[in-house]
């Protein structure tokens, strides 16, 4: 899609779609956004938040990054981006449930094992966010011991335990987990076939919700 058809699209919502959600955004101005879910997704244009959980304006506050991963919490001068949407979610908009979604046929998590991403000077940012990537890349390469056919699935899946667990790092999500005020899920989409599967720690397997 191009400019172009976002601008035809656009039209398209305004004439006709707007109307069935304007009471909605009424409310939701008049009221504020008091969404319960805090989404934390891939910036992959393939996880598109509404259109696979079928919500509506108001429902999800959403984040989406490269691998859709969770930065430990870290005290310091830098812009945390990611870090601040959790922050605010947790804090103020008192969410009740965070979601941290995977997804099959992942660029970023393809990405841990493309060496040249760490050469390439226009791609620094993209190669140092990527670092929270390595530890799954790892568990991955010791669980599949060379079989490549599930190497990409592996890891894809690791790394939502390993976002589950930098997620605990931040004090506030970690004391709100212990008196279960909050709860976090980690969700993998699988792409070709539409679903959805939910990690069960106890069990650690993902099962289709
Ligand atoms: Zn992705």
């Amino acid at each position: 899609m191009n400019i172009q058809k976002l601008i035809q699209g656009h039209k398209k919502f305004k004439d006709n779609i707007y109307k069935n959600y304007k009471q909605d955004f009424e409310a939701l101005i008049e009221n504020g956004q008091k969404p319960k879910v805090l989404f934390i997704g891939c910036s992959d244009s393939r996880v598109s938040p509404d259109l696979i959980f079928h919500s509506r304006p108001g429902d999800m506050f959403t984040t989406r990054n490269i691998g859709n991963f969770v930065p430990p919490y870290k005290v310091n001068d830098d812009f945390h981006g990611t870090t601040a949407v959790i922050e605010y979610a947790v804090n103020i908009l008192k969410v009740e449930d965070i979601i941290v979604c995977g997804h099959s046929h992942c660029g970023a998590c393809k990405a841990l094992f493309d060496d040249n991403i760490k050469q390439d000077k226009n791609l620094s940012h993209v190669a140092k966010w990527l670092e929270l990537g390595y530890e799954a890349k790892e568990i991955a390469k010791n669980i599949c011991q060379g079989d490549k056919s599930k190497l990409a699935k592996t890891v894809e899946q690791e790394s939502i335990k390993i976002q589950l667990k930098n997620i605990l790092t931040y004090p506030m999500i970690n004391r709100l987990v212990k008196t279960n005020k909050i709860n976090i899920h980690g969700w993998y989409y699988d792409i070709p076939n539409g679903t959805i599967s939910n990690y069960d720690k106890n069990k650690n397997i993902f099962k289709e919700i």
